[in-house]
């Protein structure tokens, strides 16, 4: 039964598997789970990491995967989220068995907030929401009940129905459950169930005034979908007992909550509230700008589902809150893009450099290699001429012993070309290396030179007068601080923003490189991995880097 996929297959079961298969092995074979978003923001890659084990362990176990959103606050929620996130959840691989709303529920909750009345454990009171805080107490202290506490059960239904029909205002009145105001979970004491919200939902418009919170509604939206695992993320733990609590008291299928540490990442933001300050401010374009840790950002800037989908399996799932290393993201998106990204020619520092020995208006075009690691890739052609470009960092006037590349003198092969030599460095008045003037070996046009001498640099290159100019984005991480939260005294997490999170250069293509799709990542040849960015066109190309070829991270955990 169990269908392994490639990514889970070398490696010992983690604790949610582990579970799973002591039940399976005790004869319920049954794995339901949901992916359970709250509409009010974009997903990031915290999220994915969640999608990741919800909709991978249905895989695994044969099982299914339900997409619900949890849409009980109409304040701040919105279709454009609920679109946004169902794309990032089919981008990254996955598809929902059903698509639910924990508005679907809306009716049946209210039912069982009846039948809660009628049980004797739950009320309306009319305290402030300032008053029940006050009156909960504390950790060492018991709350004090509520005057409104101990209503008849016939006041209760009278007054829980005129709040569902409209008659008080937001704030006056909340049904709580009546459980144990000295309870030392503080969560037991008396939680509210319902309350007032004269809102329309994204869903249901102005059907309800009153709406469930999330400790109502959660537990019972799994039990109605009889989700067997209700994982989700740490800080959750202390809700379990209630989730288990409700569940009992209405006597309904028995979904079970199982919590994991969540990801957290160096340099990056992870809060939505933060995040959409962020967008709303206008620190960044947008969602989808590629500084941030949104999914739909990670495909802009040319990640790739299957990097997103081994990172989450690599960083693995823990009991424990950790933070893990934003190289090991880069390092994941690098391992897939070196197996599928094709690979093109282009300049980002020009130096140009005159071939005086070649044709004044000749062309010629070389044959190059797609990708070294896929056959199936095939080949391309590249234009040559007399004045190409080279990386100004490929030459150097003084180099040191082990520089291989152009050297006054010295002999250097062009990628897929010809063997050149640097005859003169030209000046302008303040010294600046303006051109090189270089002589090329025209009998080494196929990896051969004219007397089987052997050169060992080789660098790439771009012809200049086919080379298509555009715009390229660098990106550096958005916060400077390893915890964007840690702030000196007197500052905020928004003063730890990296004023050099973009940096935009002007680079020359290749110009095949005009044909690669929007947010499909090549690697620029001994450069970095980009994509064309959303904003680009025919007339102002834009590429995103999407991560550079030095690979920090696996050099310091292979030592
Ligand atoms: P909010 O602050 O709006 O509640 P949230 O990040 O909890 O934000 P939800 O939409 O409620 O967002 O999250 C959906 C699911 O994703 C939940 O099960 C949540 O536990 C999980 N999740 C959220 N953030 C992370 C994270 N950083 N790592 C792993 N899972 C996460
Ligand atoms: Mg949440």
């Amino acid at each position: 039964m169990a269908t392994e996929t490639n990514e889970t297959k070398d490696r010992s079961l983690n604790f949610l598997e582990e579970i799973i298969e002591e039940s399976i092995a005790k004869g319920e074979t049954r794995v339901q789970t949901r992916f359970p978003p709250e509409p009010n923001g974009y997903l990031h890659i915290g999220h994915a990491k969640s999608i990741c084990i919800n909709f991978g362990l249905a895989k695994k176990y044969g099982g299914k995967c339900n997409l619900r959103f949890d849409d009980t606050n109409p304040v701040k929620e919105d279709t454009e989220y609920v679109d946004s996130i169902k794309r990032d959840i089919h981008w990254l691989g996955f598809d929902w068995a059903q698509e639910r709303y924990a508005s679907d529920y809306f009716d049946q909750l209210y039912e069982w907030a009846i039948v809660m009345i009628k049980k004797g454990l739950a009320y309306v009171d009319d305290q402030t929401q300032e008053q029940i805080r006050e009156n909960r107490g504390t950790v060492s202290v018991p709350g004090t009940p509520s005057p409104w506490r101990d209503r008849s059960v016939e006041e209760n239904l009278d007054l829980f129905e005129r709040m569902r029909k409209g008659e008080f205002k937001d704030g006056e009145k909340v049904l709580r459950a009546k459980i144990d105001m000295a309870h030392p979970n503080m969560l037991f004491r008396d939680p509210i169930m319902y309350r007032i919200l004269h809102t329309e939902h994204h869903r249901t418009g102005n059907k309800w005034c009153i709406y469930p919170m999330y400790d109502y509604a959660h537990g019972q939206s799994d039990s109605i979908e009889k989700i067997t695992h209700s994982i989700c993320t740490l800080e959750f733990d202390v809700h379990r007992p209630l989730y288990d609590w409700f569940i009992k008291a209405l006597d309904i299928f028995p979904s079970h909550q199982y919590e994991f540490a969540r990801l957290n990442l160096t340099y990056t933001m992870m809060s939505k509230r933060k995040l959409l300050k962020l967008v709303q401010e206008g620190a960044v374009m947008g969602w989808d700008d590629p500084r941030m840790p949104t999914i739909c950002a990670l495909r802009r800037k040319g990640y790739t589902p299957a990097s997103v989908r081994n990172f989450a399996e690599m960083v693995g799932v823990a009991k424990r809150d950790n933070t893990i290393d934003l190289g090991k993201l880069e390092y994941c998106v690098r391992e897939d893009l070196n197996k599928v990204a094709e690979r093109r020619m282009a300049v980002l520092d020009p130096l140009k450099v005159v071939i005086t020995n070649y044709e004044d208006d000749k062309t010629e075009l070389f044959t190059a290699i797609n990708n070294p690691e896929n056959e199936e890739a095939g080949t391309r052609q590249v234009p040559f001429s007399k004045v190409i470009y080279i990386e100004r960092n490929d030459f150097m006037e003084e180099p040191p012993k082990k520089f291989f590349r152009l050297r006054p003198g010295g002999e250097v092969r062009l990628r897929y070309s010809y063997l050149i030599k640097c005859e003169e460095v030209i000046k302008d008045a303040e010294g600046n290396i303006t051109e090189l003037h270089c002589t090329y070996d025209p009998m080494s046009g196929n990896g051969s030179s004219s007397d089987g001498r052997r050169v060992k640099g080789v660098i790439h290159w771009v012809s200049a007068k086919h080379a298509v100019e555009s715009e390229i984005r660098l990106f550096n991480p958005l916060f400077t601080k390893e915890n964007p939260d840690d702030c000196e005294e007197g500052q905020t997490w928004e003063d730890n923003l990296n004023p050099e999170s973009m940096v935009k250069v002007k680079g020359y293509l290749e110009p095949s490189l005009m044909e690669i799709p929007i947010g499909q990542a090549v690697q620029f040849e001994r450069v970095g991995y980009f994509c064309p960015d959303t904003d680009s066109t025919k007339e102002h190309p834009v590429f995103n880097r999407t991560v550079t070829l030095k690979d920090s991270w696996a050099k310091i955990n292979k030592q």
